[in-house]
């Protein structure tokens, strides 16, 4: 296990769409268990491979107060959302100091692969649907400044935090 390295903003690699995973096996698993120990370091609750500089559709959360229930998520789908929204004030490993309350669907669908490349569906409600989308979004090349202002954007760039 390892910690790695994380990409911060405004890094362009960060905007990078990431790939399905195809193949399954040992470097997967050891991907999988160095962004486990990587987002436990950093005390997050989420972390995907682009944050890493992989570009591979690979996401890891734990809401746990322990460290004790982590979810992997290979090429994760959301294939239904609620119509209603919530509003969480997020926070990213790549862009430290900075949170917005960002609005997501309060409850949405998910259909993913495990680290073994099992396919399974799950729902996610709350504050695990929402940081589950903001990783998803990751994947797709989104971090929370796309969801900033110009000038809440320029004050970040502004600020002592890089
Ligand atoms: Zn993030």
């Amino acid at each position: 296990m390892a910690i790695l390295g994380v990409l911060r903003y405004p890094d362009p690699r960060l905007s990078k769409s990431a790939h399905p995973v195809e193949v399954f096996g040992h470097a997967l698993e050891e991907l999988v268990s160095d962004m486990l120990e990587t987002m436990y370091h950093h005390q997050a609750i989420g972390l995907s491979a682009p944050q890493v500089n992989v570009k591979k559709q690979v996401v890891v959360v734990d809401l746990s107060e322990n460290q004790s229930s982590p979810l992997v998520l290979i090429n994760p789908m959301v294939s239904s959302a609620a119509p209603d929204h919530s509003h969480f004030e997020e926070g990213c490993v790549s862009i430290p100091g900075f949170y917005l309350p960002i609005r997501r669907s309060r409850s949405i669908q998910i259909e993913a692969l495990d680290a073994q490349g099992h396919s399974f569906s799950m729902i996610a409600e709350g504050w695990l649907a929402a940081c589950i989308q903001h990783e998803i979004d990751h994947l797709n090349g989104q971090t929370l400044m796309d969801h900033a202002t110009m000038k809440q954007r320029s004050q970040y760039r502004r600020s002592a935090h890089r």
